[in-house]
């Protein structure tokens, strides 16, 4: 990939990389874009294979944030950080856990604030308080906003109501789900959906996880290979991306795609027409799952934390969804291209707006 031409192409501002040769650090950090506030991403440690995947990882991601903070109308920016190596050796490891996290933040506090990381894929909340002993520009810290899985699933939950009032001008109420992955978010998604007396079926690689919402929630399992063809109203997918691709889209029944994974289309160009043409809803996965970061976004408040505004704004998802659903059907243009255009136009207003603000 010729970096510099992608991120011209792309409108990225920076692309950093780190290394801290007394702990074996390797960071790479990209702030996509700072127009409606400071980058925040979280920061996913992970094995790639190589350098290059994880740089192109990094610069999807950070992509990826500034349109879910947009479209969820946070004075936020994205960015996100990667780090390659082994994320369950570092924590066998206590000495140089700390080490390595204090090496990490003393980087991000490097960039003055134009970056503000999170937990991620890897990454723990106790990876956060040492990376907050080197810099104030990290959050998601214990006692404050916490995990933002339940807040992620509220978010998906209420973007499958908007979709239910949009394709059947009814409630969740004796419609079907298929939930696909029932770790974090798709535990959370399965309990509003049975409070509000919907049906579930369930597919996990982990039995425990399975059982635990089958239990719980009265949930039918089926094979993580059924969970496509199921007989359901709505598919929920909430364990990886790209799952909406050539072998799957035939085999689906619903008529709503609505879950908390990110890049749910594995080409949205492609499969989120084919979705449109076998008259599938697609809820864009950016706003059904910025419950999290929304939440997140409110530890930086002025006085602090502050759950009862943070789940007022996460309720306004419901109405944003309906919003786009309407919007893409009176222009005929694609769910996500539809909200792709509304985060563009608020960074593009404000980004206006500079020349009498800086
Ligand atoms: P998680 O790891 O807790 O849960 C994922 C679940 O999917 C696991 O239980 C795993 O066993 C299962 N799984 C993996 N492969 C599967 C397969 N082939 N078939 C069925 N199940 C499979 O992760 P999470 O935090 O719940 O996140 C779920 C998705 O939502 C991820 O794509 C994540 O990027 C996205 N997301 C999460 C958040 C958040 O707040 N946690 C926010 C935004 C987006």
């Amino acid at each position: 990939m010729n970096k510099f031409k992608y991120m011209e192409d792309y409108g990225y501002e920076q692309l950093c990389y780190f290394h801290d040769k007394y702990t074996d650090l390797k960071a790479i950090v990209c702030v996509h874009n700072t127009v409606l506030g400071p980058a925040l991403g979280g920061t996913r440690f992970w094995n790639y294979p190589c350098e290059e995947e994880a740089a192109e990882d990094v610069l999807r991601l950070a992509r990826g944030m500034t349109y879910k903070s947009a479209l969820a109308g946070l004075a936020l920016g994205g960015g996100k950080a990667v780090i390659l190596g082994d994320s369950k050796g570092i924590r066998r490891e206590p000495a140089r856990r700390e080490a390595f996290w204090r090496a990490f933040g003393r980087y991000i506090h490097g960039l003055s604030g134009r970056y503000i990381t999170a937990e991620d894929v890897g990454t723990s909340t106790q990876d956060m308080v040492y990376i907050h002993m080197e810099t104030p520009h990290v959050v998601g810290l214990p006692g404050r906003s916490g995990d933002p899985s339940p807040y992620t699933a509220l978010g998906v939950f209420k973007s499958i109501q908007a979709c239910c009032k949009h394709v059947y001008n009814d409630e969740i109420e004796g419609k079907t789900v298929a939930v696909q992955g029932v770790g974090n978010v798709g535990y959370y998604l399965c309990k509003h959906l049975n409070e509000n007396g919907a049906k579930i079926i369930v597919a996990d690689v982990s039995d425990e996880r399975v059982t635990r919402v089958v239990e719980e929630f009265g949930a039918t399992a089926v094979d993580p290979n059924d969970i496509y063809d199921a007989k359901a109203d709505i598919y929920a997918p909430c364990a990886l991306g790209a799952t909406v691709n050539d072998d799957t889209l035939p085999k689906l029944k619903c008529k709503i795609v609505c879950g908390g994974a990110n890049n749910v289309l594995k080409d949205p160009r492609v499969h989120g027409k084919a979705l449109r043409d076998r008259g599938i809803v697609y809820a864009p996965d950016y706003l059904a799952n910025a419950g999290g970061v929304i939440n997140v976004s409110y530890e930086r408040a002025e006085g602090g934390y502050n759950e009862e505004a943070a789940l007022r704004d996460i309720d306004r998802i419901y109405y944003r969804m309906g919003d786009i659903l309407r919007s893409s059907d009176e222009t005929g243009k694609l769910t996500f291209e539809t909200a792709d255009e509304m985060a563009e136009a608020r960074i593009e207003a404000v980004r206006n707006t500079r020349s009498i603000m800086a």
